[in-house]
């Protein structure tokens, strides 16, 4: 079965099977005969993102089905996402260390080597703003 064409809110394209003698999975189909009534048909060559404010009219790359726009800000997603997850197991690997030590270090101690690695948070006395600082 053919791979639906919609395109999700992250730019991602929809992983779902078609339905039988359609282009779009059974959502997919849904929202865009909703889109189709609001906005008319798709044109082909261009960019298949749609939302509520209307169709993206830019043309789509020739090897995706969205414009470098939305590539654009798919990838910035990504790495956004990305990030995230290592600063996630960052926090999560800082927290087994500190639990790791016997006797369990004082919450000086802690605040201390947190604002020696990162620096001191934002609104705290003494940050510097990474632009000027050093
Ligand atoms: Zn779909
Ligand atoms: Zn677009």
């Amino acid at each position: 079965m053919p791979q639906c064409l919609g395109i999700k809110a992250t730019f991602e394209r929809c992983h779902s099977n078609a339905i039988e003698g359609g282009i779009h999975c059974r959502m997919h189909a849904r929202h865009q005969a909703r889109y189709d009534e609001r906005f008319g048909p798709h044109v082909p060559g261009l960019c298949h993102f749609v939302n509520a404010t209307g169709r993206c009219e830019l043309e789509h790359e020739a090897n995706e089905l969205i414009c470098m726009h939305h590539r654009h800000a798919r990838e910035r997603n990504v790495a956004r996402r990305q990030e995230q997850e290592r600063d996630e197991q960052e926090i999560e690997e800082t927290y087994e260390q500190y639990m790791a030590v016997i006797p369990r270090p004082q919450w000086q101690n802690v605040i201390d080597e947190l604002i020696n690695r990162a620096g001191f948070p934002r609104a705290f006395p003494g940050y510097l703003r990474p632009d000027i600082a050093r």
